[in-house]
Order: C-alpha cells, then structure tokens, then sequence
C-alpha cells in the first residue's frame, strides 16, 4: 500500500515536474539523474545481484553515447535509430567483454574491465576517421512531433519537454524490464552464483553463463543511457566518458542502496546534484539541516524500539549533527569539495551498509504494523505430494547399473586423493561411502559432480561417459548433492532457494521473463508450488519465506536436500548429511531418506554415523588413503577387519557388541 501510493506520487511528480519547476536548468538537471539512473539501475544487475565490480561502465556508456554521434556525424541518422543502435552495440561490447573477463573475478575483474574502459577511451581518442577525436561530436536536438499548432511555446522549450518525456519513458521501461527480471528465476540465479558459485553449478543453473548474461543485459542499459546523454548535452567528447566516472556510478549504486529500484535513482540524484550543492554554500546548509533532522528523529525512533544500542546509534547522529554544524561554520564550500565527499561516502559504507535507502526502509518497517506474510508461501497452497513427485518416478530400472566409476584417480600435486577407485552403483539402491576423515569421499562427491575432472580413469552415468563435463552439465543430466560444508543461497529465502533448482523446468525465455508474459506466470507458479511441496517433504515449509541464512544448522542441511530434489535427480549425493545434527533430526533424516528412496531415486550417502549408514544403506563402499579397501553389505563391512583397524576401531565394534 505504502509502495504503491509512493510510486503513484513519484510518477506523478515527474509528469508535472516541467511545469511546476519552470527553468531549463533544473529540467536539465532532473534529466541528467534520470539518465544515470538508468545506467546505475542496469549496473545494480551486476554489482547488487551477481556481486561482481565493473569499472568498464563508464566506457559502455560512453559506446552508447558515440554510436549516437557516429551514426549522426557519419550517416546524419537520428535519435530513434540511434537509440537501438546504441543498446545493441553496447550490449555487444558488454558481451565481448564479460565472455574473457567473467572467467575471473573479484579484483581480477575490477582490474579487467579497468582497462577496457581506458582501451575504449583512447580508442574514441584516437579514431579520428570515426570519432572526430579529442574535438567531439555535436548533436542536434530531436524534433520528435511538432505540436506547437495545439500548444503553442517556443521551440526550444518544446524540445526540452518532449526529450525530457521521452528519457522519463526509457527510465519507466528500464524499472520495469529490471524489477521483472530481478524477480525472475534470472534474478534468482544472479543471487544464487553470488553467494554460492558452486552449489549454484551443481544446480544446473551454469554460473559463468547467468553472469555473462548479467553483464551483457547492464551493458544494454549503459547504451541506453549513453544515447540519451549524448542527446542530453548534445555535444560528446571522449574525455566525458573516464575512469572517474565509473567509480561514481558504482559510489550511487552503493550509496543509494543495492538491489532495489530505489537505491540507484536515490544513488543517481545524489551524484548528480553533489557538485551543485558543493558549488552553493546555501543549497549545502540547507541539505546538511534535512540530513541532520532525519538523523536526529530516525535516530530517536531506533533508540526507543532498541535502548540496548543507544551508543552505537547517537555516534552517526551525532557525526549529522556535526556535519550540519561544520556547515554552518563555513565560509566558502569550494574549498572543501573533496573532503565532503570522502566523508560522506566514509559515512555511508560504515554506518549505513545497505545504502540510504536501505536506511530508509529499515526505519519504515520499524514504524509500519508488521506486514502479513508474503502471498506465494501464505496463500500458495503446495501441491499434494503424490502430485509433486510425479515427475520423479523411476528413471532407471531398479537393479540396472546407473553409476560405473571405473579406476579413478585424482591427484593433488604429490596426494592422490582417489587412487584407482572402481564404484559400481545400482539404480535403487542407497550405497554408503564411508571411511575415515581425509580418506577421499569429498573428492569421489566433487569428481561425480564435475566440480574436479579426473587425473585419471572413467565415470560413467547410465552408460555415457561425464568425466570432464561442467557440473551444470552433469546437473542436467540428472546428478544433485548437498554440500559437507553447506552451500545455500543466504540472501534468498528457503523458498527461491529450491526455485533455484527448479530452473530446468522453465521453457520460457529471457523476453517471457522481461514482459511477464502468461507462460512465464504459470511456469513461476507452477515452480513455486512445487518448490512449496519440496518444503513441506523436508518440513520447513512453515518457514518458506525466510531467508536461508536465518535458518538453523541442522535445518540448512534439509533445505539443502529439498534443493537437491527440485533438480528432479536420479542420483542423489548426500555429503555427512547428519554432521551435526540432533538425534530427533537424525531420526528425521533416516525417515526422509527412505521417503527419497522409495520415489525411485539412487543415492550415494557419506556419512560417520553408523547408525544412519546400518539402517538405510543396501552397499556400503569403504576408502582409506584414496584406495577402496572393502566393499559389502553393512553387515559384511562391519566384520571385516581391514575396516575395522583402518577406520571403525572400537566405535562399530562397541555397538555391534
Ligand atoms: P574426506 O574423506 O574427509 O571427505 P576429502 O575428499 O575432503 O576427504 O579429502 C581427501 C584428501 O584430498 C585430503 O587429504 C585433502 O586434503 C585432499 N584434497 C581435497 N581437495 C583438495 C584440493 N582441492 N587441493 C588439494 N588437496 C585436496
Ligand atoms: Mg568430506
């Protein structure tokens, strides 16, 4: 309600804003926030959803903003064609970019799309023929639809307001296109391959793909905005488009707040506006004061819901406060330009680390009754099981051979962790992988699923050979595991992270996804019904809207199993499932195993509790050093001696006895 009464006043503020504020200046200044916003609406894809730094966005926009000016100075073609033009051959550079630079991450890729933004700029510089050079490109203002005989105004004015509608219309579509992505099952795989790369892999959502695709669709948006900037000032240079200019945008997006709509525009106008309120010693008290007054009332409200951090909340008011103070002392601003900025970028990063947005939403829901549960999980009634499990009937026929791991070695610089294993795995069946710590279990889980390829030897499913394909391949092709060490997606809740899994399901495109198209509604909710009925199967169906990180230890590793069962696997690989769960939990696990077991699914099971491995496991398979040193019924396991000096030592034998 809150949101929805706020959007309709934004939006009709913007329609009114040229007629209320009448100077060229400020309509001028409100384009220009509205350009970047556009771009720092795109580049949040990329550094709020997938997590990853590009200083190249400077030079996107910048071949946004020249394949305008070529295409004017060169071909004398407008506005309209421009404006597609320069989507599509940012998007392609951002393309070409992301397919070598996304191999790597983190600095590397920093320092990677670093230089292709100085490459871009020298090359804008350099390419007279093209670019006209260091001397630029001027443009002419688009006549898009003479008017004047119905309203009459100068010309110049109507230019203004109808470019000005025309970006208005572009930053509309950009917050639709991008909040419908977000969330999407693209949003939720740029999240998944941010908080955990691997497990989203072995979800069969391919990392490295969701993340050139997310840059590629960020790089569409800094065209789009570097069309209607070089039609906003109407002349371009290259030194327009610099270093300094990525890192303001990436300053915005942190600063307003990432992943929300709000946060970059928050983030864009600030940028913006920043060195106009810098040059103006009045305009700078003024924003000071309402700085200082949302300090000091937000920080009352916080320390009156929580007394115990009354501290750690009058410092940033306080530093408010001070600023408005250290404001009103000075002379002249000009002087302390730099300052300011560090400061409040200082301040924001260390005080308000979800951005001012993120602030002003954290102060909303303190004041606001808590809101009812969201729809999907609430009002979504899951699906019966008998329904959800379906599609998982039995793959393979029971008995057949579905696994055939045939004299594997994985080496380790001088350890071989696998050390010529042979593993046969029947279809039906639960085989343990026991062993002591360090024995190679792991390392057999990360070879099944192509996270490491073999040194040597063959992996066989269902009779074709996977050693060496990507884990999202083998993801498809029917292999899921949960983690020794747990791999959920935190920021999403416990139900998109087995929506997560469910991303084979969707036959729709990106575009579905973008337009919000019917099929993209039914195959959503038709994943989330299922995802729903996954949750109820592990029973945390109760909690489907929390975050994942919220969740308890024991409870992160049955969300891990219900993710696992959304790949709808015929091979399901359980990493010590029960490590540190409580007995009641344990006996929870047994019961859900027997449960997967009996839909017709194969699992492989590493575990230390002998229990759990005795009461569910057909074949028990037993490492040591790398080296398979026994293999049998439990039964058959348990009495042979090499297994019991080797690894059991008194612990089988006591509860044998
Ligand atoms: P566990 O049976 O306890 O699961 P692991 O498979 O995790 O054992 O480890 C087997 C051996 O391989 C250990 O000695 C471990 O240190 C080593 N190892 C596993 N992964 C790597 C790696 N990526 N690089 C080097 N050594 C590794
Ligand atoms: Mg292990």
């Amino acid at each position: 309600m809150l949101a929805a009464t706020a959007k309709l006043l934004a939006l009709a503020a913007l329609a009114a804003f040229p007629f209320v504020v009448g100077g060229p200046y400020y309509l001028h200044l409100l384009v220009v926030i509205l350009i970047y916003g556009i771009l720092t609406l795109g580049l949040d894809v990329v550094f709020g959803y997938t997590g990853e730094v590009s200083l190249g966005h400077s030079a996107l926009f910048g071949i946004g903003a020249y394949t305008a000016g070529t295409l004017a100075l060169q071909l004398h073609v407008g506005f309209w064609w421009a404006l597609p033009a320069g989507v599509i051959v940012a998007a392609a550079f951002g393309a070409i970019l992301a397919l070598p630079a996304l191999r790597v991450t983190g600095p590397y890729l920093a320092m990677v799309t670093l230089a292709f933004g100085t490459i871009v700029q020298i090359l804008i510089n350099e390419m007279t023929f093209l670019t006209n050079g260091p001397l630029g490109i001027p443009l002419k203002r688009p006549m898009l639809f003479d008017w004047r005989p119905w309203l009459p105004m100068a010309q110049k004015r109507m230019q203004d307001l109808q470019f000005y509608y025309v970006v208005v219309a572009a930053l509309l579509l950009t917050l639709l296109v991008v909040s419908r992505l977000v969330a999407s099952r693209y949003g939720r795989a740029f999240e998944a391959l941010r908080d955990s790369p691997i497990a989203c892999d072995c979800m069969g959502v391919s990392v490295y793909k969701h993340k050139v695709l997310a840059f590629t669709l960020s790089a569409g948006f800094a065209g789009l905005a570097g069309v209607l900037f070089a039609y906003s000032e109407l002349y371009i240079a290259p030194n327009n488009f610099g270093f300094d200019l990525a890192i303001t945008f990436l300053l915005a997006v942190t600063m307003g707040g990432r992943k929300s709509r709000a946060g970059p525009l928050i983030g864009a106008a600030i940028v913006v506006f920043l060195p106009n309120l810098l040059a103006d010693i009045a305009l700078f008290r003024i924003a000071a004061g309402i700085v200082a007054v949302v300090a000091v009332v937000g920080g009352a409200a916080h320390m009156l819901r929580r007394p115990e951090q009354r501290v750690r909340t009058a410092i940033p008011v306080a530093l408010c406060v001070a600023f408005f103070g250290f404001a009103l002392l000075l002379e002249k601003i000009t002087d302390y330009k730099l300052t300011v900025f560090g400061m409040m970028i200082l301040f924001v990063v260390y005080y308000l680390p979800d951005g001012i947005f993120g602030f002003l939403r954290q102060i909303a829901a303190g004041v606001r009754r808590p809101a009812p549960p969201r729809a999907h999980a609430a009002v979504l009634a899951p699906v019966d099981d008998a329904a959800a499990w379906a599609a998982a009937a039995p793959h393979v026929e029971a008995g057949g051979t579905l696994l055939d791991v045939r004299q594997v070695v994985m080496q380790f610089g001088g350890l071989k962790a696998l050390d010529r294993v042979d593993l046969l795995v029947r279809a039906g069946t639960v085989h343990g992988l026991i062993g002591p710590n360090g024995s190679g279990k792991s390392t057999m889980m990360n070879v099944l699923t192509g996270i490491y390829t073999p040194t040597g030897g063959d992996v066989a499913f269902e009779g074709v050979s996977i050693a060496g394909h990507t884990p999202s391949e083998i993801a498809g092709r029917g292999i899921a595991r949960t983690f020794q060490n747990v791999q959920l997606f935190g920021e999403l809740s416990l139900i998109e992270n087995v929506m997560v899994g469910l991303h084979h399901v969707y036959r729709g495109s990106m575009a579905d996804a973008a337009a919000r198209s019917g099929r993209e509604r039914r195959e959503e909710l038709a994943a989330r019904r299922r995802a729903a009925s996954l949750l109820r199967f592990v029973g945390l169906y109760a909690m489907a809207d929390e975050e994942a990180r919220n969740l308890p230890y024991g409870r992160q590793r049955l969300l891990e199993i219900a993710r696992a069962l959304a790949l709808d696997p015929k091979l399901l690989l359980l990493d010590e499932p029960a490590a540190g769960l409580t007995a009641p939990d344990i006996a929870d696990l047994i019961r859900i195993i027997g449960k997967i077991r009996d839909h017709g699914i194969t699992m492989i099971l590493i575990e230390h509790h002998m229990d759990v491995v005795m009461s569910v496991c057909d074949t028990v398979s037993v490492l040591d050093f790398g080296q398979k040193i026994a293999e049998g019924t439990p039964a058959e396991v348990q009495r042979d001696e090499r297994v019991v000096s080797a690894y059991l030592g008194g612990s089988i034998a006591a509860e044998a006895a």
